[in-house]
């Protein structure tokens, strides 16, 4: 297989076709191994517009859910992000690319270790990882500048609303199982300001916050 033919027919089949432009992301996606954060018997689906089982019941997302994400994050280089939900760490490892550090947290241990050994292989320098319930974030080092959450929840828990930085984003899956609305969060003078983004499927948060 050629992964890296599949990852430009990606980029241009399933990202640019939806608006998803902007260069520096592209690049991301270009040289992400995607391949690598599927299991070994799926690896040819791995660039395939949809998302794909990783274990224990959870996925990872179709690459333009993963893409659009991203974007709303509006990410220079500069921030801090925290993401809730490692999963194979695809998505940590887009970010990481992207932004300045990336904070991860994944409540099930064998995902949590399984992303953080391929992630250090791979040389990422700027992710730190933590097995943890995500919905309390982490407080030894906010305020976060981003916050992503990966994973379903009907209400934005409190301690990561308290964690963004003013000025900060927040995206997330927002709703009940089986559907949700892709929503972008952005904290303007303490308040919570929501915008709707599109309507999306994730595995639900599962925590003392969700
Ligand atoms: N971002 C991932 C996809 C994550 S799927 C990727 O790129 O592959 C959602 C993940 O959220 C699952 O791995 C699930 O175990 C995790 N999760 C659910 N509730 C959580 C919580 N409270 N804290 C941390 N992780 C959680």
């Amino acid at each position: 297989m050629d992964y890296q033919a599949l990852r430009k027919i990606m980029v241009e089949e399933q990202l640019i076709p939806r608006g998803i432009t902007g260069e520096r992301l592209i690049n991301a996606f270009l040289k992400v191994e995607r391949h690598k954060f599927t299991p070994q018997d799926l690896k040819d689906n791995a660039y395939a517009d949809f998302p794909l089982p990783i274990g224990q019941a959870q996925t990872i997302s179709q690459p333009y859910i993963v893409a659009l994400m991203t974007e709303i994050l509006d990410l220079s280089g500069e921030e801090k992000v925290l993401e809730i939900g490692t999963g194979s760490g695809y998505q940590a490892a887009i970010l990481a690319e992207l932004a300045k550090e990336v904070y991860t947290i994944e409540r099930l241990e064998g995902l949590a270790n399984k992303a953080k050994e391929l992630l250090s292989g791979l040389g990422y320098q700027n992710i730190k990882f933590k097995c943890a319930d995500g919905t309390l974030g982490w407080p030894e080092e906010a305020p976060f500048d981003r916050i992503i959450i990966t994973a379903a929840t009907s209400a934005i828990p409190l301690p990561l609303a308290q964690q963004l930085k003013e000025g900060g984003r927040l995206v997330l899956p927002l709703g009940e199982n089986f559907s949700q609305v892709l929503t972008l969060v952005i904290k303007k003078n303490g308040n919570l300001e929501s915008e709707n983004i599109c309507g999306c499927v994730f595995v639900p948060l599962v925590g003392g916050f969700s």
